[in-house]
């Protein structure tokens, strides 16, 4: 076998599992597109200046194939978003879901979603997020973006965790891990039923993955979810079950808790286990933490109000909350910090902080030049963002 041909089998498998990952929402997509444009490059080099003429017609047509599935799945993690396809008829979940609510559910609810999303979208800073941003960030979104970014990637993963025939298997890790959490299968069910009986008006009961790593369940109001930062349970979803009425009043009518009852013996346990798997390995795990660490965003946000008008010219800011920010650099100093980023490197940048904060408002109390509070904010600044690329990593 030729190094083209073992290289271009490697390719192929790594362009199948890119493309089984982004079904998935929850995948760093950047690095993601990165590896597969460096692929693509390497693979371009191969062409130009190895034997060509050992290429086989059907390879090259399988490749064009892949990246056009690649790419189709890749547009519907960005704005413009697409309804993903139902991996399965309207009927197929019968009699836990019957046809029709399926397709309703499906083809009116959740298409509004995606099409409420992309118009609310259409000409704001917001459409270049990914879908994950949107949740991450929808404290800072409208309304109309939060709910329906929501409603898209909860469907989403919803249609994807409903199966008649993909039992509960104690011997694979989502198994072993429930089976370590909660004691039993029936226990889980328990509580997944209770969270989503005890949701008042509309929400969803989740399964996820807490930022260490650990099994936990939640219910959320309306269309959020543990990815977003409004919500006080943090994590990633690995199972949701969609607790509005529009799920399961036409059949269930105004009984939810047998709706629940039936639906929880509905799950398509092999893609929960996907799901568990990768929310593991998932670098959204490690954001979400970061993004819950208070006192790192408090400081965050005097920094900027302060820094940012600095750097045009303006130190009417930082001249009057100098002694804030040196306050906020003792909380995030005397606080818990969290487990992935309690390290000697970020705890010694915390200290530099502190240093660096106490002697600005020094030099502020004394009244010191523009030039000399500019200069040393700015240092004060980088120390910050050394802090923020430390617990990148
Ligand atoms: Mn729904």
């Amino acid at each position: 076998m030729s190094d083209e041909k073992s290289y271009l089998d490697l390719y192929q498998i790594k362009l199948i599992k890119s493309d089984l990952n982004l079904r998935h929402t929850h995948t760093d997509r950047a690095d993601k597109i990165r590896e597969w444009i460096e692929q693509v490059f390497f693979l371009t080099n191969n062409f130009n200046y190895h034997q060509m003429k050992n290429m086989k017609f059907y390879t090259i047509l399988l490749i064009s194939i892949l990246l056009t599935g690649f790419s189709t799945v890749l547009s519907a993690q960005n704005y413009p978003f697409k309804l993903p396809e139902l991996p399965y008829a309207y009927d197929a979940i019968e009699p836990a879901v019957d046809a029709r609510t399926m397709e309703i559910h499906y083809s009116k609810h959740h298409a509004a979603y995606v099409n409420n999303l992309n118009t609310a979208l259409k000409g704001t800073r917001q459409a270049d997020y990914s879908l994950e941003e949107l949740m991450l960030y929808a404290g800072e979104l409208s309304d109309v973006i939060r709910n329906n970014a929501g409603g898209h990637y909860n469907h989403t993963m919803f249609w994807n965790i409903l199966a008649l025939n993909s039992p509960f298997n104690a011997q694979t890790g989502i198994g072993k891990a429930v089976i370590a959490t909660f004691g039993s299968l029936d226990s889980l069910k328990r509580l997944l039923n209770k969270a989503g009986a005890t949701r008042f008006g509309s929400g969803w009961a989740w399964l996820y993955v807490t930022t260490d790593k650990k099994l936990a369940v939640c219910s959320s109001p309306n269309q959020d979810n543990p990815i977003m930062d409004v919500s006080p349970e943090r994590g990633i979803p690995i199972l949701g079950i969609d607790v509005w009425e529009h799920a399961y009043y036409l059949k269930y009518q105004n009984k939810r808790g047998d709706y629940l009852a039936t639906i929880l013996n509905t799950i398509n346990w092999e893609a929960v286990n996907r799901n568990y798997m990768e929310a593991l390995a998932s670098p959204l795990l490690k954001v979400i933490e970061k993004e819950s660490w208070t006192a790192l965003n408090i400081f965050h946000e005097v920094m900027a109000e302060t820094f940012h008008p600095c750097e045009e010219g303006n130190l009417k800011p930082i001249r009057e909350r100098s002694g804030e920010l040196l306050a906020k650099a003792r909380l995030l100093q005397s606080g818990t910090i969290p487990p992935s980023f309690d390290t000697p490197d970020i705890k010694k940048s915390i200290d530099d902080l502190v240093k660096g904060a106490t002697a600005l408002n020094q030099m502020v109390v004394k009244k010191a030049d523009d030039k000399t509070i500019s200069k040393k904010l700015g240092d004060l600044h980088d120390t910050f963002h050394t802090i923020q690329g430390l617990c990148r990593h």
